[in-house]
């Protein structure tokens, strides 16, 4: 199975697509984490995207459809993924479509993850991640048991630059202008399913697997 998780910023994708990659056996693909990790190592896309990422902006396509064409045709992807902010606007769906045709692959599911802006902003606004081992933690609803310190591993938390509350601002804006069309992109092609995500995590998963366990299984058969 090839999967998108498609929503606005904070919504909870990846959340939901470190679940649900474990519950199903897919690699998940999170163009976030992969342009982050290039950041934190400084490689020549790092130093080009780090600006852009922590302004809020998406980073020029030339910087990211690579990395992630690279990445969803190697063995680790070989039994499915799910993408996780990505593609990002028109042009990058386009460049997906063509990666996948080349080796006859295609999506079999687009999840539209929606929830209100009030819900997006606390959920964003909280979040704290461990810079040593990942992990994640919200100041109100899943803190850590010692205030800034990682419950794994003790090291100290932070919040991304670009999760401070301006910056959300311009996330929100940014997505509304260049990747909610895709909604409509993918709902044309007939694989969109829409998930309400106001909910808790749990409530939330199991909408996701149901939507999953209504595909056919020969939609679901992996090769
Ligand atoms: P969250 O992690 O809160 O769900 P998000 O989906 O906006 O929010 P990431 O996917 O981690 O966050 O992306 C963080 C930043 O990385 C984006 O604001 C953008 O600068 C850059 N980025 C990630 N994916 C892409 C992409 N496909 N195209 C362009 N820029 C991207
Ligand atoms: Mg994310």
């Amino acid at each position: 199975m090839r999967l998108i998780f498609h929503g606005p910023p904070g919504v909870g994708k990846g959340t939901q697509a470190e679940r649900i990659s474990i519950a199903e056996n897919l690699n998940h693909v999170s163009s976030g984490d992969l342009l982050r990790t290039a950041v934190d190592a400084k490689t020549e896309i790092g130093l080009k995207a780090r600006e852009y990422i922590e302004n809020g902006l998406l980073v020029p396509d030339e910087l990211i459809v690579n990395i992630v064409a690279e990445k969803i045709n190697s063995a680790e992807c070989k039994n499915g993924f799910i993408l996780d902010g990505f593609p990002r606007n028109l042009s990058q769906a386009k460049v997906l479509d063509s990666t996948l045709e080349k080796v006859e692959k295609k999506i079999d599911r687009v999840f539209s993850f929606t929830a209100s802006e009030e819900v997006i902003i606390t959920r964003i606004a909280g979040r704290r991640i461990c810079k040593s081992c990942g992990a994640q933690y919200h100041e109100l609803f899943s803190p850590p048991l010692k205030e800034n310190v990682c419950d794994k591993c003790s090291s100290k938390l932070y919040q991304r630059k670009d999760d401070y509350p301006e910056t959300i601002k311009v996330r929100l804006k940014v997505y509304k202008e260049q990747t909610e069309t895709l909604i409509d992109y993918y709902n044309q092609k007939g694989i969109l399913i829409e998930v309400n995500c106001n909910g808790g995590k749990k409530e939330i998963q199991q909408n996701i697997l149901t939507g999953l366990h209504s595909m056919s299984e020969k939609e679901r058969d992996t090769e």
